[in-house]
């Protein structure tokens, strides 16, 4: 059996953040690990900066829900999941993602998961583990799935190493010189094609 596992921001919708920080004009919710490298300040400044602006829950939701999956992401999400099993890996929080995973059709998702107090307000976050995206890998191959990953970067490496077939998909240029024992394409036509050839299966178009 083989299982495909994605990442999500970057492949199949945008930085979430970074869209986020558009649409509101707060300029300082830009900043991303390659600004501020330890997660747990950064996002501890995040929390801060939506609490200064009154911005709870159903505010970012709100945000959120206009922001649309990448062009052609739904249609190459469906033409996976007639073909493997589907697992999205995402450094994201439920609540974050859910407005775009509608979008989606709700595939399957993994990802971290916020805190909020009764008042709606974001208090917290927490982790669904260390190294999440590698453990999810370890984790099914343990099932016996042969397992084909795709991400776009630096967080997404350790679980296109630990896969069986690793593929970069919309990296920037330095992962892909860093990184260049995985394929790396940049359209869904050719991720198509990649996950067919990383596929033990005699699949097609
Ligand atoms: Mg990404």
């Amino acid at each position: 059996m083989e299982i495909a596992c994605l990442d999500l921001e970057g492949v199949l919708v945008p930085e979430i953040w970074i869209k986020f920080s558009q649409k509101t004009g707060i300029a300082e919710l830009r900043a991303t690990t390659r600004d501020i490298p330890d997660y747990d300040v950064l996002m501890k400044m995040r929390l801060d900066i939506l609490a200064k602006h009154n911005l709870g829950l159903r505010e970012i939701q709100e945000v959120i829900a206009t922001l649309q999956p990448l062009e052609g992401a739904h249609e190459f999400v469906n033409w996976l999941r007639e073909r493997f099993q589907v697992v999205i890996l995402s450094d994201t929080f439920y609540e974050f993602a859910g407005p775009l995973m509608a979008q989606l059709g709700y595939p399957t998702l993994l990802c971290h998961k916020l805190t909020v107090n009764e008042a709606g307000r974001v208090t917290d976050y927490n982790l669904r583990q260390v190294n999440p995206k590698r453990q999810a890998i370890v984790a099914l191959k343990s099932l016996y799935y042969r397992t084909i990953a795709c991400g776009d970067s630096y967080n997404d490496t350790t679980m296109l190493a630990e896969a069986d077939a690793g593929i970069l998909f919309h990296a920037p240029e330095n992962v892909i010189r860093e990184f260049p024992q995985f394929p790396a394409v940049h359209t869904y036509d050719d991720l198509k094609l990649e996950f067919i050839k990383a596929s033990h299966r005699k699949l097609v178009l």
